[in-house]
């Protein structure tokens, strides 16, 4: 690693790719990354990381970087000053605001930043214009996540620490590919299952930790609600409940009773796919556990009832006793992005200010109002599917895109760039002139998770501190220097000018992140939240004395199935799954533009062997995959990981255009997309 000169800085940090955290160890030299190295005191990775935290840092000197904003002019994006790029975008703002008032402007703000820019950029949007219309990307993987677990148990978060969850002696893990998509959560809960514990998966493929679980169960893309119900259903009938803890701190129970009544495992089967004796051996297994855990990924969220698929799923650790108590450890989401669970906490979100205090509480506001100093909008504001929707009718008139390729990533692709071309001021802050940058009046060039200064939120909710390594290249600022900067052009001083000073401001409002600031992580590490005041320890477990809900009690939901939006027909006989591949991350932009393009080229649709000799397809061949929404140019791999009559791809190439193909079709309780279940077919190209 040395070479000839000596390493001149060790920078620790935080990763910037997934949601598992991992602390390491950052080495430059000559303003280059000479090397990334897991931190062995790492309280999550103890030493280990996974390809994209350890080598896909190339992003951060390619050529292709934006080192300077764009503005558009006569059709092209043409290189400005700050100052010019920022007059433009303040100018298109008070249009906006003059013609539609302050709804008529929105911002997506984005969990690849730290948690004082989600902070500071909803801050803006709430002071400086004056709207609630400010989202963040969980609107499409965990939205349902926070809804359900709140409902449930009153928390947003998980209910337990990693560090617990990896004890349990019985580990259902749902939905989730944890050892491509959170590597290294993915090996410590395979070192877990090789020492002993037992394993259930419940997941369409098999992939990853399926290969080892004890049952495999394959549900049908779309009929979670009814196999969580159906494990629910044997619990109940099997006696498998902790009836002291259903007594004193549970409710609903009478409802779900009732409500179980129609799902034997019989029915379950057939709606699910699920063999009946495969439903009632992982029933008993996770029933009969002393210590059991779930884990639970996008395969759970990302449906057209993904909240009641979240909420079905508490329904088991409630009836088992097995959270908040010594009895298990709980539900656990493994958050996607780096800072998805800290954009949602820092409230860049439509309905909930910082902390999750509700916009339509009037305590809420007037904690907010007090350290803001101005009113704060009572009504909701629009969330990202509708922002796109507004965007069309023309009553959007401004969107600004903080760190996401919206074109790339969200659903029906085709449909959002038509918002983007009907909304009169797009401005993107980016590192590349990514699909939703080229679409852009204005693209803010910003730094990377290596550039930045700040916290991140893990999946298990750590605060833990980011620190930039390197200076940002060329004109490139942080997002949090970006939107200090429009604020100023604009006349309004947001106040807290560093990073530290915006935590300080946060935790002033929000009860449940008052205990925290830099100067504390500095000295301690990670610090989970609730953390009420500096001397508190943060709660890794939570709901020990209560449940956070208004009655204090856990709360069972008897939520009926109800089927997916779209299921295979005679046009469309396939069902597609969309997900990740271990050496990429989402809308690919970093790992494209670093050394992982080579481990991992194209995209890829996998496709059982039964259906590949139906359509005439071998390993390698180009496949055009069509569905109602639009087509995507894949490559066939013919594996019998993916169940006959499903395919499956991720979307780590815009170019291929998978996300076209899904629907607008969306949760039905917080319009997080159904991009699990999307009705396709295939048309070799010969
Ligand atoms: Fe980064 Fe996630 Fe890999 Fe850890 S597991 S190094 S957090 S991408």
């Amino acid at each position: 690693i040395g070479g000839a000169k000596p390493i001149a800085t060790r920078t620790r940090t935080t990763c910037g790719y997934c949601g598992v955290g991992c602390s390491l160890e950052v080495l430059t030299r000559d303003g280059e990354v000479a090397a990334v190295l897991p931190d062995r005191d790492g309280p999550l990775n103890r030493g280990h990381a996974c390809v994209k935290g350890r080598f896909a840092h190339g992003f951060l000197h390619s050529p292709e970087r934006l080192t300077r904003p764009l503005l558009r002019r006569g059709g092209r994006l043409e290189p400005v000053s700050w100052a010019e790029a920022l007059d433009h975008v303040a100018r298109g703002l008070r249009d906006a605001i003059a013609a539609g008032g302050p709804d008529a402007v929105a911002a997506i703000s984005s969990a690849r930043a730290t948690n004082e820019e989600n902070y500071l950029i909803q801050k803006f949007m709430r002071v400086a214009i004056g709207t609630n219309n400010v989202d963040n990307c969980s609107r499409l993987c965990h939205a349902p996540s926070a809804a359900g677990l709140t409902a449930a148990f009153g928390l947003s978060g998980g209910t337990d620490s990693f560090d617990d969850v990896e004890k349990a002696d019985c580990l259902l893990v749902v939905g989730a590919n944890p050892v491509e998509a959170h590597p290294v959560v993915g090996a410590r809960l395979l070192q877990r299952v090789l020492r002993g514990s037992r394993l259930i998966v419940a997941d369409p493929r098999s992939v990853g930790l399926a290969r080892h679980a004890d049952v495999h169960l394959r549900p049908r893309p779309g009929t979670n609600v009814a196999l969580f119900h159906g494990l629910a259903h044997v619990l109940l009938t099997e006696d498998l409940v902790d009836a002291e803890f259903l007594r004193h701190r549970a409710d609903g129970l009478a409802e779900l009773t009732a409500l179980l009544a129609d799902y034997p495992p019989e029915r379950v089967a057939a709606v699910t796919g699920v063999p009946v004796g495969e439903l009632v051996a992982a029933a008993r297994l996770y029933g009969r556990a002393e210590q059991p855990a779930i884990v639970y990924g996008l395969g759970v969220t990302e449906h057209l009832h993904g909240t009641d698929g979240v909420r079905a799923l508490a329904n088991l650790a409630i009836l088992r006793g097995a959270v908040g108590t010594d009895h298990g450890f709980g539900v656990n989401p493994l958050r996607g992005q780096n800072n998805v669970q800290g954009a949602s906490d820092m409230g860049a979100l439509p309905d909930l200010l910082p902390g999750y205090g509700k916009v339509i509480d009037p305590a809420a506001r007037v904690r907010a109002e007090t350290v803001w100093g101005v009113p704060v909008p009572d009504r909701p504001g629009l969330r990202i599917p509708e922002m796109f929707a507004a965007a069309r009718e023309g009553t959007l008139r401004a969107l600004w895109v903080i760190g996401e390729d919206v074109c790339a990533t969200d659903p029906d692709a085709t449909r959002v760039a038509e918002a983007l071309e009907a909304c009169p001021l797009v401005v993107c802050n980016e590192l590349f002139l990514s699909e939703t940058a080229q679409r852009a009046d204005v693209v803010l060039p910003v730094a990377s998770w290596l550039e930045k200064d700040g916290t991140f939120v893990n999946f298990d909710r750590r605060f833990q501190r980011v620190r930039p390594a390197l200076d940002p290249p060329g004109q490139a600022r942080t997002d949090f220097a970006a939107v200090h900067a429009l604020a100023a052009v604009l006349g309004v001083d947001l106040g807290c000018r560093t990073s530290a000073a915006a935590l300080a401001e946060c935790g002033r409002l929000a009860p449940i992140f008052g205990g925290l600031s830099h100067e504390r992580l500095d000295r301690e590490g990670a610090i989970p939240w609730p953390c009420q005041d500096p001397g508190h320890p943060g709660e890794a477990k939570l709901y020990r004395k209560r449940f956070a809900t208004p009655d204090g009690l856990a709360h069972l939901s008897a939520c009926p199935y109800l089927p997916p939006g779209e299921t295979p027909d005679d046009d469309y006989p396939l069902i597609l799954v969309t997900g990740r591949r271990w050496a990429h991350y989402n809308s690919g932009s970093m790992t494209r533009h670093t050394g992982n393009i080579r481990l991992d080229p194209v995209d890829r649709l996998d496709l059982h062997p039964a259906d590949a000799a139906r359509h005439g397809l071998h390993d390698g061949d180009p496949v055009t995959v069509e569905s109602r929404h639009g087509r995507a140019a894949l490559t066939a791999r013919v594996s019998d990981e993916t169940a006959p009559g499903q395919v499956f791809c991720a979307f780590h190439f815009p170019s291929s255009g998978v996300n076209t193909l899904t629907s607008d079709r969306a949760d039905t309780v917080t319009s997080c997309p159904e991009y699990k279940v999307t009705a396709v077919r295939l048309r070799p190209l010969a």
